[in-house]
C-alpha cells in the first residue's frame, strides 16, 4: 500500500465513526504538484482522544495542539484535530489554540495558499486559490501578508524557502510585508529559523531565494549574514547538496570558525560543516583526505559536482588512523621520550607515513624515532 492508501483508510475509519477527515497541508500542495508525498498529514473533526480510540496504535505526540500521531503497518501519520489559533501577542505562538472548528477555519489558519488546501475523496477543496497560485507559480499568503507576517515572523522565512524548493517567485504584496516586518524574525527561536533556512539552502533554487533575502533586507536579521557574504555564497559555483554543506560554504566564506555557533545547529552539524569548509580552503591534499570522515569527502565531491571518489581516496592512504602506525607511545618511552616529545613525535611520524614520505615499517619507524629524539636533544 502507498502512504496515500493508508491515509485514505485512515479517512474511512474516521468517516464511518461519524468524523470529517481530509489529507491537508503539504502532501495536498505536493499532490497538485503532481507527485505522490511520503510524508502526509491529516485534520479531522474528531477531538484528539476520539482518534486515539478508533485506532489501536496511536501516540498523543502533540495532543495540547490537537495532534495524535497514528500508526498503520509501522507508518506513521499525524492526526491533527481542526483547529485556529487566537491572537499573536508576541510574533511567535498564538496565545491559544482552539480544537472543534470547521475545516474553513482550519485552513484560515495556515501560511499560502497551497499549502491551505484539503484533499478527500479525489477532490481538492481550495478554499484560497491555491490551485491557481500553483499554477502560477506564486507564494500568496492566506489574507494580509502584512497580518500574517506580524502573526508569526517564521512565516517569512518559510516564504523564501519554498521559493528555493519550488522556484517560485513571492507575490508583490508578501515581498513588501517581509520586508516591512523581517526585524521581527529576532523575537523567533533560533532553531526554527535555521530549519527553515536549511531547507532554502538545500533547494534548487536557493541563489534566487538567498538574492531575494538580500533585496528585502531579511538577512540583516539573522546572526552573522553580512550582505557581502551572501553575495559570496551565490557566487560560490559549489551547490550546497545537504544542511551541512550549505553551513560549510557560509562558514568558508565567512572565515570564521565561530561563525556558525549563534545558529545553534547540533554539535555533529557544527563539526562537519567545519571540516568540510576546511577542505574548501585547502583541497585534497593527502593530510586533509586522511583528516577528513569519508562521508564528508564524499558530500565535497557532491557539492562540487564531481564524481565521488572519497572511498577510493580513502583507501590509497597508507594507514587509514594512529592505530595502524606501526609505532606507538610504548615504542617512543622506550627510545626514552618523555612527556610532550612523544606527542609531536607521534604526530611527525604519522604525517611522514601519510605523505609516504616513509614506510610504515616498524624498523624505519624505529630509526627514525631515533633520529628525531636526537635532534630534538632528547637522546
Ligand atoms: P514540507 O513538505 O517541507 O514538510 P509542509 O508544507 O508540509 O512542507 P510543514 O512545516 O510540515 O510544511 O507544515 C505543514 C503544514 O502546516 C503547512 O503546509 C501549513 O499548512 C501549516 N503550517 C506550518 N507552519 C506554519 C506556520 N508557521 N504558520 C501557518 N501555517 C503553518
Ligand atoms: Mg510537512
Amino acid at each position: 500500500m502507498t502512504e496515500w492508501e493508508y491515509a485514505k483508510q485512515i479517512i474511512e475509519t474516521i468517516e464511518q465513526h461519524g468524523g470529517e477527515a481530509y489529507i491537508v497541508g503539504g502532501a495536498v500542495r505536493d499532490y497538485v504538484l503532481g507527485s505522490l508525498p511520503d510524508d502526509i498529514d491529516l485534520a479531522t473533526s474528531l477531538f484528539p482522544e476520539e482518534v486515539m480510540a478508533l485506532f489501536p496504535k496511536s501516540v498523543p505526540t502533540g495532543i495540547e495542539h490537537g495532534t495524535v500521531t497514528v500508526i498503520i503497518d509501522h507508518h506513521p501519520f499525524e492526526v491533527t484535530t481542526f483547529r485556529s489559533e487566537g491572537s499573536y501577542s508576541d510574533s511567535r505562538r498564538p496565545d491559544h489554540v482552539a480544537l472543534g472548528v470547521t475545516l474553513e477555519e482550519d485552513m484560515l489558519r495556515r501560511d499560502f495558499t497551497m499549502n491551505a488546501m484539503a484533499f478527500h475523496d479525489g477532490q481538492v477543496v481550495d478554499l484560497f486559490g491555491g490551485q491557481h497560485d500553483l499554477e502560477e507559480r506564486i507564494i500568496r499568503t492566506v489574507g494580509s501578508p502584512f497580518e500574517r507576517f506580524g502573526e508569526d515572523a517564521l512565516r517569512i522565512m518559510r516564504a523564501l524557502r519554498f521559493m528555493s524548493q519550488l522556484d517560485f517567485t513571492l507575490h508583490e504584496q508578501l515581498r513588501d510585508a517581509a520586508s516591512a516586518l523581517s526585524h521581527k524574525l529576532e523575537q523567533i527561536a533560533m532553531e526554527r529559523i535555521a530549519i527553515e533556512f536549511e531547507k532554502l539552502l538545500t533547494g534548487p533554487a536557493y541563489r534566487k531565494a538567498l538574492a531575494e533575502m538580500v533585496e528585502l533586507g531579511i538577512h540583516r536579521h539573522l546572526p552573522n549574514v553580512t550582505t557581502e557574504l551572501m553575495q559570496r555564497v551565490q557566487q560560490d559555483e559549489r551547490t550546497p547538496v545537504n544542511a551541512v554543506s550549505g553551513w560549510a560554504l557560509f562558514l568558508y566564506h565567512a572565515k570564521d570558525e565561530t561563525w556558525l555557533l549563534p545558529w545553534k545547529r547540533s554539535n555533529a552539524i557544527k563539526r562537519e560543516a567545519r571540516a568540510l569548509a576546511e577542505l574548501c580552503e585547502t583541497g585534497l591534499d593527502v593530510m586533509t583526505v586522511y583528516m577528513t570522515d569519508e562521508d564528508t569527502l564524499s558530500t565535497y565531491f557532491k557539492m562540487n559536482g564531481e564524481k565521488d571518489r572519497s572511498r577510493e581516496l580513502k583507501r590509497l592512504l597508507p594507514i587509514q588512523s594512529r592505530q595502524e602506525l606501526k609505532f606507538n607511545g610504548r615504542d617512543a618511552l622506550e627510545l626514552g621520550a618523555r612527556g610532550e616529545a612523544i606527542k609531536h613525535l607521534l604526530l611527525d611520524l604519522e604525517r611522514r607515513v601519510i605523505s609516504q614520505d616513509i614506510p610504515n615499517h616498524e624498523t624505519v619507524l624505529k630509526e627514525e624515532a631515533r633520529r628525531w629524539l636526537q635532534r630534538a636533544g632528547v637522546s
